[in-house]
């Protein structure tokens, strides 16, 4: 009978409530679908729009029709208001400004606004934890537990995501040292050590732990700091993915605490995206996902300076003619394709050579780039098609069979060092085996390093022929030739 009663009570919503709670299904369903048809380049861009709709509405809805616990609507609108008004003018002119190829440090620093965000959340509702939840539980309860872990995670998002930020840039670069493992090892342990206390104090005032409350916040922060600054070598793509499943998760937690389900939704979401992706990953490179929350990797191994032979150049004729009369070329893009802005010509040369008959695929490595799919977008905004492209391994088991393979801006993701050589950064990721084909021709400006930095000696091999310049210029010249012959 009691059940009946509580189930017909939570049934008598008012008007305003029901259109708040249906609202929030309808974002979390467009949350999903967006989600959804992001997998996809030709959806990508409408998954996009769909999931920005259900967040206006689950926004809009909420300044409308949402009433705290005395039946009062939201009284500061107009400062949401203003701070939304400044908050999207700012936001659409950094995304309508930003290159293409500044875009990875653009989503970490996006991503790292959401961290701070949900830090912030905490820190804010930290004082407000209902008299009555502590008088029943003490600090042992859900929302002493979801304020901290939104602080801790929150915050190691916000500070990681700037530090990636920077070195995406190039602005900072990598610490590497022994003893930073151990400091991380130790600041996280602190971190739990430290909610597992103050979740330990029983019935105290929030606001006389406030002190505390800034001292963990301090440390997550530097946390974050420590654990993205050694990080280096080719293995930033995992702990960049990582940080954006953090915001996810340190999002859910307001959700949780305000018991909001669009929230709770959209920071799930994201937090178990994030997550299947830093997996995906961490097996993509070969990597445990221990060692990244400790950031424990991506140190070590000296450059490999001993170089397999000379560099040997070649022209943009020989180069065009030798892949013309081939039967099978496979290109393999990587973060020099971006810098140039050298897929639209790079698709025209691919059919191209396809009108002569020869068979043309897209080899994608899955970190190539600056962030997780940068060449599939980039592809698809030439509009190659999705069925030309191959994942490394599909295109690692039939590369003996290709004539010719052409690395544009290319390095770290071709260099065989990550099969050759354990004292290597890049040891244990599968790479593009190139110097497998029966040609391999590399376009890039010079003899720069990847983001690595250290010597690939793909270069240096027998088969290898440079072609040096811009991807751009190079490419339109190799069109021209091939059209010509
Ligand atoms: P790399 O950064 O290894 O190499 C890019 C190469 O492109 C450089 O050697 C450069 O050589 C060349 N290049 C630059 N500009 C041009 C241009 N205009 N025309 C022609 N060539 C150019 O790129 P990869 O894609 O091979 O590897 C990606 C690396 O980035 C990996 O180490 C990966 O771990 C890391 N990373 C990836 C992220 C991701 O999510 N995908 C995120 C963060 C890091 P030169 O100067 O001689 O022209």
């Amino acid at each position: 009978m009691d059940k009946v009663i509580s189930l017909t009570e939570k049934i008598s919503f008012t008007p305003g409530e029901s259109l708040l709670e249906i609202s929030y299904l309808l974002a979390s369903i467009l949350f999903i679908v967006g989600l959804k048809m992001l997998s996809r380049p030709e959806t990508a861009r409408r998954g996009n729009i769909w999931a920005a709709i259900g967040m206006g509405i689950a926004i809009l809805t909420t300044i409308l029709f949402h009433r705290n616990s005395e039946g009062e609507p939201i009284s500061n609108v107009g400062w949401i208001l203003l701070a939304i008004a400044i908050g999207t003018g700012i936001g659409w002119l950094i995304a309508i400004r930003v290159k293409m190829t500044a875009m990875p440090q653009l989503v970490s620093f996006f991503n790292g606004m959401g961290g701070a965000a949900a830090a912030l959340i905490s820190l804010m509702e930290f004082p407000h934890i209902s008299d009555n939840l502590i008088a029943q539980y003490g600090m042992l309860n859900g929302h002493v537990l979801a304020i901290l872990l939104g602080l801790l995670i929150g915050s190691v998002s916000f500070a990681g995501s700037m530090v990636a930020f920077g070195k995406l840039d190039g602005k900072v670069k990598d610490i590497r040292s022994k003893v930073l493992r151990f400091v991380n090892i130790g600041l996280l342990a602190f971190l739990i050590g430290f909610i597992v206390y103050i979740m330990s104090l029983g019935e105290v005032d929030p606001q006389s732990i406030m002190p505390l409350i800034y001292v963990m916040f301090a440390v997550s922060l530097i946390y974050g700091v420590l654990f993205v600054m050694p990080i280096g070598g080719a293995d930033m793509p995992v702990v960049i993915s990582l940080l954006n499943s953090f915001t996810g998760i340190a999002a859910a937690m307001g959700g949780f605490l305000y018991e909001n389900q669009a929230m709770l939704t959209g920071g799930i979401l994201v937090g178990s995206a994030g997550m299947i992706l830093t997996v995906l990953m961490c097996k993509a490179m070969n990597r445990s996902l221990t060692n990244v929350i400790i950031g424990a990797f991506g140190g070590g191994g000296a450059a490999l300076e001993n170089e397999e032979g000379s560099i040997k150049e070649t022209s943009v004729s020989d180069a065009a003619i030798m892949m013309n009369y081939s039967r099978k070329v496979m290109i393999v893009p990587g973060y020099g394709l971006a810098v140039a802005k050298a897929q639209h010509l790079c698709h025209e040369l691919d059919k191209q050579l396809e009108e002569s008959g020869v068979e043309v695929k897209y080899a994608i490595h899955s970190v190539a780039g600056r962030m997780p799919g940068h060449m599939n977008v980039l592809l698809a905004e030439a509009d190659v098609p999705y069925e030309k492209l191959l994942e490394g391994e599909e295109a690692n088991e039939m590369i003996d069979d290709v004539d010719v393979v052409m690395v544009v801006g290319a390095n770290d993701v071709v260099n065989p060092a990550a099969e050759d050589d354990p004292s290597s950064p890049v040891y244990g990721m599968p790479v593009i085996k190139a110097r497998n084909a029966k040609n391999i021709v590399v376009l890039k400006r010079g003899m720069g390093k990847g983001y690595a930095g250290i010597e690939n000696n793909l270069f240096f091999n027998d088969k290898t022929k440079m072609l040096f310049g811009d991807a751009k210029d190079t490419i339109q010249k190799l069109i021209d030739e091939v059209k010509d012959l």
